[in-house]
């Protein structure tokens, strides 16, 4: 039977967000930021294994006590996420059946309930697919003067989150046979080698931190599970 395991990318440097230490190591209600992820993505029944992927030269990692059961840590994170997450499925020994579910270190308020439905609604789909949330706002695109250049239809469009789900074999053949800049996800990857991932729609909460500004919803947001 295929299992479902969750791969965490957390090799990241967080240039964005800047810091000593990378966003994923910040403490967070009590707890560094990627434990609440971790945490989240053990506590689902079919997921057997939650597998993180640091950097070989992580300084951080061992400075905390994260006791999670089905963790599993890997330091074979390299230059791009799609790297990370390719030498992750290499090391990870998953069947080429298994479903993976890869899922951002940063992205600390994702629920339960949101994993469960993508698996429940693509554990039986050919391809894949991924959480993620149609455009509410009016969609603008700039030009290099910061001013509107065209007003972008926002019918059809899609912000992607994660999990991304696919399984272990078709997205390890998708990323090695890409190594384009535009690869930013795992479905950009399956999307280039001719495949056509399944949107599941997503919730806002499970947003990416990603600017300091961005710490003070993800604090409400957790402390209010809490209660
Ligand atoms: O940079 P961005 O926020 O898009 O990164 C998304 C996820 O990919 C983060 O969890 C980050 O730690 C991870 N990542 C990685 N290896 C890299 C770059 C990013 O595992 N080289």
């Amino acid at each position: 039977m295929s299992r479902f395991l969750a791969l965490v990318p957390a090799a990241g440097s967080g240039s964005r967000f800047g810091g000593p230490s990378p966003k994923q190591y910040l403490q967070l209600n009590n707890r560094p930021l990627m434990w609440h992820t971790l945490q989240t993505l053990a506590q689902i029944e079919a997921i057997s294994e939650v597998v993180v992927v640091i950097s070989p030269a992580d300084e951080w990692f061992d400075d905390f006590d994260w006791k999670l059961p089905k963790l599993k840590v890997l330091r074979v994170g390299g230059a791009t996420r799609a790297e990370s997450v390719r030498n992750g499925l290499l090391a990870m020994s998953a069947a080429e059946q298994d479903w993976v579910l890869v899922h951002d270190a940063a992205r600390c308020c994702v629920s339960a309930t949101i994993v469960e439905r993508l698996i429940a609604t693509l554990q039986d789909d050919a391809v894949g697919g991924l959480l993620a949330l149609p455009v509410a706002d009016t969609v603008k695109r700039a030009d290099g003067e910061t001013r509107i250049s065209a007003t972008v239809p926002r019918q059809g469009l899609w912000l992607a989150q994660t999990p991304q789900m696919f399984r272990a074999g078709l997205l390890l053949k998708s990323l090695e046979g890409a190594s384009s800049p535009d690869i930013t996800d795992e479905a950009s990857a399956l999307e280039l080698a001719g495949y056509k991932p399944r949107l599941v729609e997503g919730d806002a909460q499970n947003f990416k931190v990603t600017y300091p500004r961005d710490l003070a919803l993800a604090r409400a947001i957790l402390a209010s599970r809490k209660d």
